[in-house]
């Protein structure tokens, strides 16, 4: 009998073992993916370690979280510096002097302080201070030009809605500063594990039994009687059989492809903020790794590429992203209730139901061990 049964091999997962182990506890998890990781699963290919679910940058303030990663693994220098593309014009994000420059030619943070001010001003005059939608929050803090080429088309893919009928909170995301610098993050520590994700996974696994190619709910009755208690890090909705409804999530499809090149784009990632491209960007694995050393490291001529096409989300579908418009935090909170009455612990991106990135994830399980555990 183990104390605990983990459903899912994510980051949560992981942490959650961890600390049960060192505080002695035995865990069972259980993965229905083919391998461990969750989203932030890596794959070496050619010497190149794909981000087989999307590109994934560690980037936190917190000292807690840092310190826990580098307990384990060995973290590289990257710097996230996004390039967007919009028809033949490249700007680099996140929006900064380069960016400016690049829109109108400006060179001092004063030239682009006077049309960003004019364009904003004009925003407020015509919305007021409370924006009720991502396009006038986006209007009133970056203004026209910003909105139009680097905003509109990338977000009315990416969530499959008008930008009208998004929440204002997502655009928040999306730091703006007045020097040339082209770090996407305001973070203190950033970085990529040497070695990519896996081995994190692996080491925070270690001495915990793990079953892949096992669907939890497939096996649910004999699941439940090798363990006591149970955490969930799949969805909240599916674990209550969806009895109030579905919770709203957006999907993603990768279409990954080797090329017989060293160089494809010259930067990790490379945005296309255009609606009419149907893909959101292009990700070009061997920078995370070679990023300002510029040295080799992996097979001399090939690169790995990938396409992420944003799609809608329909049940069997992997969820992504949460959707955290006020609609769904109701009903997550309908399903929260019913938790709190089952026994079972949520935790993770899809048991929470937040948009968490990998530190918040870190964090949250740490909490949630020390209450627990
Ligand atoms: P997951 O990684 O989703 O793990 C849940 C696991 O549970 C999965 O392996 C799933 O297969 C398994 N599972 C679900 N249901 C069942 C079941 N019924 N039976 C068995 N197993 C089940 N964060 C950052 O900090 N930086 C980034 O740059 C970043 N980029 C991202 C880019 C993309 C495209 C995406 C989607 C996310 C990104 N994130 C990023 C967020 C990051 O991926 C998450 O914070 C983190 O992976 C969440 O870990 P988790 O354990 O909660 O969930
Ligand atoms: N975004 C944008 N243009 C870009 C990049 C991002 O408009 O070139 C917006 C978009 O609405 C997106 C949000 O910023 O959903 C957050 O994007 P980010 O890449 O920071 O976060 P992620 O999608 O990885 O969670």
């Amino acid at each position: 009998m183990f104390d605990y049964l983990i459903v899912g091999t994510g980051l949560y997962g992981a942490v959650f073992a961890a600390e049960a182990k060192k505080k002695g506890k035995s865990c069972l998890a259980v993965e229905r993916r083919r391998h461990i990781g969750g989203n932030i699963y890596t794959e070496e290919s050619h010497g190149i370690n794909i981000h087989k679910y999307g590109p994934h940058i560690f980037h936190t303030d917190s000292d807690e979280a840092w310190d826990y990663v580098n307990q384990y693994v060995r973290f590289n220098r990257y710097t996230n510096t996004p390039v967007a593309r919009y028809g033949d014009e490249l700007f680099n994000l996140p929006f900064n002097m380069n960016t400016f420059h690049s829109l109108w030619g400006v060179k001092t943070p004063g030239e682009a302080k006077k049309i960003i001010e004019a364009q904003t001003r004009e925003a407020r005059d015509r919305i007021g201070d409370t924006p009720a939608n991502l396009e006038e929050q986006a209007l009133i803090l970056a203004g026209k030009d910003i909105y139009e080429k680097l905003i509109k088309g990338y977000t009315e893919k990416q969530w499959g809605r008008r930008a009208t009928e998004l929440p204002s909170f997502i655009i928040k995301r999306l730091p703006f500063r007045f020097s040339f610098d082209n770090n996407y993050f305001n973070d203190r520590y950033q970085g990529i594990p040497i070695g990519g994700y896996t081995p994190l996974i692996e080491k925070l696994f270690e001495g915990t039994e793990v079953r892949l190619d096992t669907d939890f709910f497939e096996n649910k009755e004999e699941l439940l009687k090798e363990a006591e208690r149970v955490v969930f890090t799949g969805q909240i909705d599916a674990y209550f059989d969806f009895c109030y409804g579905p919770l709203e999530y957006r999907s993603l499809r990768f279409e990954t492809e080797v090329l017989d090149t060293d160089n494809f784009q010259g930067s990790a990632i490379v945005n296309y903020t255009e609606y009419e491209i149907p893909y959101t960007r292009i990700i070009e694995h061997k920078h995370f790794e070679e990023f300002g050393s510029y040295e080799r490291k992996s097979e001399a001529g090939k690169t790995v590429i990938t396409h992420e096409y944003p799609a809608a989300w329909k049940k069997g579908d992997e969820p992504y992203y949460p959707v955290n418009n006020d609609t769904n935090n109701a009903l997550y909170e309908k399903y929260k209730k019913l938790a709190g009455e089952s026994g079972v612990f949520f935790g993770g991106r899809l048991g929470k139901y937040k948009y968490y990135d990998m530190d918040d994830v870190i964090m949250d399980a740490l909490a949630d061990t020390r209450a627990i555990l």
